[in-house]
């Protein structure tokens, strides 16, 4: 699906590209000029010089929370990164969040690490900042690499780790300015946020780890100046590095991509080209795929399948034999107020304020990405607006949002295998109905579960219901705690938690949402197939892939999701249906005894 949709808009700018008769200042005109501004680029390093050498002209610590800001938006997030969200206290309204960022590797672990393999990371992330700090000229390279490399150790130190980050009310902590300035007396908060253009008042802010913000106070505190330059520099350098030139491309690819990931064969010019575009006009890409690429009709049948699995969702909401009556009643409102988004917006972003030139690439990705900061910091004080998307149409991905009570299905993964227009709707049950019913289940998730049907986060469960909630997801965590999908590397039942809970669900929901559709009629059979067999097989057909070995241990580190073979398997072994459409038996692998499996709802 991602190279379907690579190819598809690879075609849209190659016929924009021939065209020669687009209006100046439309998005088609900037779509061209940032996608031929990347191919044009020249010695990239020389344009990066005028910023570096502002960092080079700091004199005093007071001046880093100016440069912060100025870089938050630039969207270079170190040490720590600015949003604005939907208030989860106050689900009508945007707040300010604060997050805490900064590293080159992948996560905080990575730096914390003491076996073989994160070790020799280390290393070789350290060897990549002394290449990319000799490209841009500096002499020192060696020395300010160990002292760069020495400083993110220290900052991985202080951050929060990945289980805690994803404790929602763990990471809710309101703070006026002043309360942050007594966290961080050393930082002028009023300089970074004049700096920002956020005019916050007396308004409160979410700050996600306060301890993060204090403990950094006193590093910075015991830090040199000279090192702190050195790290800003480095954190600059290592988000622009792309865009320079071939040198500065191939160090890139040969650290983040084959040493990270396992990657083995660099990604050519026009598809980094194409990446640029879609990440800074996003909309405007996203709203020619999908007059080009979707059909309403489409559109119309996936919501016929999503009726469905709301139908079933409700029914086992009032069927459920664990929850509590008032907790019940919730939670069938929950489900009543949900906001269900297929295939694409009903508004999209206007671009019309943001100037791209055909030949300055550094200054196009300058200027879109503070034109996103500036469209992001508008909404503070606005109404939330419920028809705003965060995912563009182009996105290979479900998405669901607490807050809002949103599920996003974009029309890129409304396509084979998760959506086949040819096929019987048993394998688009398997398919998209699975996937649709996994991001709802997301709002009745370990997370999901502590937002009520108007996106505000409070505990609305009773203790019994959370007790019994919980005897479920102990259950799936030591059940996902026990793969081992690479020697030596388990899953991480506690870390993947969320989303093993929405695939459970998912697929028995869609399961039972295609009988539903059924209608007491038995399954047709197609090529020797019952449809009920034919939906386990949609199933593991949509979410096949393969990955190499590094990519693999990365993620079994940092990914919410658990390896896609872990996924599939893990998720069908908990449904009764799969041993009897399949006759599994005792004897065979996947059998996993009934009191042994895990049913959510
Ligand atoms: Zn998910």
């Amino acid at each position: 699906m991602a190279d379907s949709t690579q190819m598809r808009m690879h075609k849209i700018v190659d016929e924009l590209m021939k065209n020669r008769n687009i209006e100046p200042g439309s998005n088609s005109q900037k779509i061209v000029d940032l996608y031929s501004s990347f191919l044009k680029r020249k010695d990239g390093a020389k344009s990066l010089l005028k910023e570096l050498s502002q960092i080079k002209k700091i004199k005093n610590k007071r001046e880093l929370p100016s440069l912060i800001a100025h870089f938050n938006r630039l969207r270079v997030n170190a040490p720590f990164a600015l949003w604005i969200n939907v208030d989860s206290l106050d689900s009508s309204h945007y707040i300010t969040e604060i997050d805490q960022s900064g590293l080159g590797l992948p996560d905080r672990d990575s730096y914390l690490g003491t076996d073989s393999r994160s070790r020799l990371l280390r290393q070789q992330y350290q060897n990549h900042i002394e290449k990319l700090l000799a490209l841009t000229g500096v002499q020192n390279a060696e020395q300010q690499a160990t002292d760069i490399a020495a400083f993110e150790v220290s900052l991985a130190q202080i951050q929060w780790n990945s289980i805690d980050n994803r404790n929602v009310l763990k990471i809710t902590n309101r703070l006026t300015i002043q309360q942050l300035a007594s966290i961080s007396p050393d930082f002028s908060w009023p300089a970074y946020f004049s700096a920002m253009k956020l005019n916050l008042n007396s308004a409160q802010l979410n700050v996600r780890q306060p301890s993060y913000l204090g403990n950094l106070n006193q590093l910075i505190h015991d830090t040199s100046l000279a090192t702190l330059k050195e790290y800003f520099a480095w954190r600059f350098i290592d988000n622009y590095a792309e865009l320079m030139g071939d040198d500065f491309a191939t160090e890139e690819f040969s650290f983040h991509k084959k040493i990270l990931t396992g990657q083995m064969k660099a990604v050519s010019e026009p598809d980094r080209a194409l990446e640029l575009v879609d990440g800074l006009l996003g909309d405007a890409l996203g709203q020619i795929y999908v007059q080009r690429y979707f059909s309403d009709q489409d559109k119309r049948r996936v919501e016929k399948i999503a009726m469905n699995i709301v139908a079933i969702f409700r029914e086992k909401l009032h069927q459920s034999s664990w929850m509590s009556k008032t907790a019940q009643k919730e939670a069938v409102a929950k489900l009543g107020t949900l906001n269900l988004q297929i295939a694409y917006p009903s508004k999209w972003t206007n671009y019309s304020n943001l100037f791209i030139s055909k030949d300055d690439l550094i200054g196009n990705v300058m200027r879109a990405s503070e034109f996103l900061s500036q469209t992001e910091i508008a909404k503070l004080g606005t109404r939330v607006d419920s028809s705003h998307w965060e995912s563009t149409p182009q996105t290979v991905s479900g998405n669901s949002i607490y807050e809002t009570n949103t599920i996003e299905i974009p029309a890129a993964i409304l396509q084979e295998p998760m959506f086949n227009r040819n096929a019987d709707e048993a394998v688009n049950y398997g398919g998209i109905g699975r996937l649709i019913a996994h991001e709802i289940s997301h709002l009745f998730d370990d997370r999901g579960r502590l937002y009520d049907h108007n996106g505000n986060l409070h505990e609305w469960w009773a203790s019994e219901d959370v007790a019994n909630f919980s005897k479920k997801c102990k259950a799936l965590v030591e059940q996902y705690n026990s793969y081992e999908p690479l020697p030596g590397y388990h899953v991480n039942g506690n870390l993947t938690l969320s989303e093993n809970i929405a695939d459970n669900a998912g697929l028995e929901i869609s399961y039972l949402a295609y009988k539903l559709s059924l209608a007491d009629k038995p399954s047709s059979n197609i090529d020797g197939f019952s449809g009920e067999e034919r939906f386990f097989i949609g199933y593991a057909q949509s979410m096949r892939v393969k990955l190499r070995d590094e990519t693999l241990a990365i993620r079994l580190k940092s990914s919410v999701h658990a390896p896609d073979s872990v996924r599939i398997n893990g998720a069908v072994t908990n449904q009764d249906a799969y041993y009897q459409v399949f006759r599994v038996t005792p004897n065979d692998l996947m059998f996993v005894r009934p009191n042994q499996r895990v049913q959510m709802w």
